[in-house]
């Protein structure tokens, strides 16, 4: 199975929580941070990320990305 690693604009986030219950795997969360505008981001807690993008196209505010990491 891939393995992939996201990268989260924390300015951007809203903390809506979408992508956290988007992942199908469980390894996003809401961060005990608060941004520049107020909000907690979304942040990965653990290893686990199959790089399937459902977080990053679910975002309304397109703040996250998705790295596939190449093991070879
Ligand atoms: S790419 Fe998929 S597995 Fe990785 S954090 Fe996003 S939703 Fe979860
Ligand atoms: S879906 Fe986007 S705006 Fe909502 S918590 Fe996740 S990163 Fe933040």
């Amino acid at each position: 199975m891939a393995k992939g690693r996201v990268w989260i604009d924390e300015d951007r986030c809203k903390s809506c929580g979408l992508c956290v219950a988007a992942c199908p795997m469980k390894v996003l969360q809401i961060s005990d941070r608060i941004n520049d505008h107020g909000y907690r981001p979304a942040e990965q807690r653990k290893e686990g990320c199959i790089a399937c993008k459902m977080c990053a196209l679910t975002c309304p505010d397109v703040a996250i990305d998705v790295y596939r990491i190449d093991e070879a």
